[in-house]
């Protein structure tokens, strides 16, 4: 089969849409396992990216979150290219959820409680991401305000 172009579509940065590239290397896949947070140490041969990546994440869920993550980013590129999908965080965030709400009713009991709490504390964990990374465009406004107000006195 032959396609026009083999670039990442989740990136458009004039990336060749590789499985490494696609899952870890792209910026939209990033920043989709900073939300989890995994983190993946690039520098490492595969299989101790993984091992290393899993060990940090430090729960027995490890396996259902990254396969869950790299099925969400797939669908998101097939939706991208087939069909006219957006590229968003927050979208890929919610289905995200959803489809781990699915893993969680299928997960063998041993698993089920511990994810079903995860993903319960994962829009937590989304908030707080959010608070911490808009924290200091509030100091901002809140010191413009203050200058508006010092200002209007003089
Ligand atoms: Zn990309």
């Amino acid at each position: 089969m032959h396609l026009d172009d083999y670039n990442c579509v989740l990136c458009n940065e004039g990336h060749e849409e590789t499985s490494l590239h696609l899952f870890f290397e792209c910026s939209f896949s990033k920043a989709c396992w900073n939300t989890i947070p995994i983190n993946w140490d690039l520098n490492l041969p595969h299989l101790d990216m993984v091992i290393d990546a899993r060990t940090n994440f430090g729960s027995p869920i490890f396996r259902e979150i990254c396969i869950t993550a790299c099925w969400v980013i797939w669908t998101t590129r097939n939706a991208v290219i087939f069909d006219n999908g957006q590229i968003s965080i927050n979208l890929w965030k919610r289905i995200f959820k959803e489809e781990l709400g699915l893993v969680c009713t299928k997960a063998n009991a041993r698993r089920q409680a511990p994810l079903t709490v995860w993903r319960d504390s994962y829009l937590f964990m989304i908030l707080f991401f959010l608070f911490w990374a808009w924290l200091p465009c509030t100091f901002l406004f809140l010191l413009f305000c203050l200058l508006c107000t010092v200002h209007s006195f003089i």
